[in-house]
C-alpha cells in the first residue's frame, strides 16, 4: 500500500488505492482507472437488468420486424391474417404505442403497427409520428 499524502485523494477506481493531486473535479488516478471503473459499471448494470428487459425487447424488435417485412413486401393496405401473423412468430402483447381512431386501436412496435380488422384479418401500416419523442 502506498503512502497517501494528507493534501492528495484516493484514486476512485475500486481496486486502486493509488493517491493523486490535481484538479478537484479529478476523481481517478489515470485513465487507465477511469476506463477500468467506467466498464465494471457498465458491466454492474448490465447484471442488475432484469431479464424482462432483454426479452421484452427482443420481443418487440422481432415484431418490428416482421410488420416491417410484410410491409415494405406489399405497401400501403397490406391486410394479411392473424393467423399468418401470429404463425410468423409474432406477439400480439408486446408494442410500443397506442393509436385510437374512429376505426379502431392500432398498435404500433415503433413506426409500423397493425390493426385488427373484422374475420381475422390485420391491416398492417407505418406512421412515422410513433417513434417522434
Ligand atoms: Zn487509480
Amino acid at each position: 500500500m502506498k503512502q497517501a499524502k494528507e493534501t492528495g485523494r484516493t484514486c476512485a477506481y475500486r481496486y486502486c488505492e493509488n493517491t493523486f493531486e490535481g484538479r478537484s473535479d479529478k476523481v481517478f488516478c489515470s485513465d487507465q482507472c477511469r476506463n477500468h471503473a467506467r466498464r465494471d459499471q457498465l458491466k454492474t448494470e448490465k447484471w442488475n437488468a432484469p431479464a424482462f428487459y432483454l426479452k421484452i425487447s427482443e420481443i418487440i424488435k422481432h415484431n418490428h420486424k416482421i410488420l416491417k417485412h410484410l410491409f415494405d413486401d406489399k405497401g400501403d393496405n397490406t391486410v394479411i391474417t392473424s393467423f399468418l401473423l401470429r404463425d410468423s412468430g409474432f406477439n400480439f402483447e408486446f408494442h410500443t404505442r397506442i393509436l385510437t381512431t374512429s376505426k379502431g386501436i392500432y398498435r404500433f412496435c415503433f413506426d409500423y403497427g397493425w390493426l385488427e380488422l373484422e374475420n381475422g384479418k390485420i391491416l398492417i401500416v407505418k406512421n412515422d409520428r410513433m417513434v417522434e419523442i
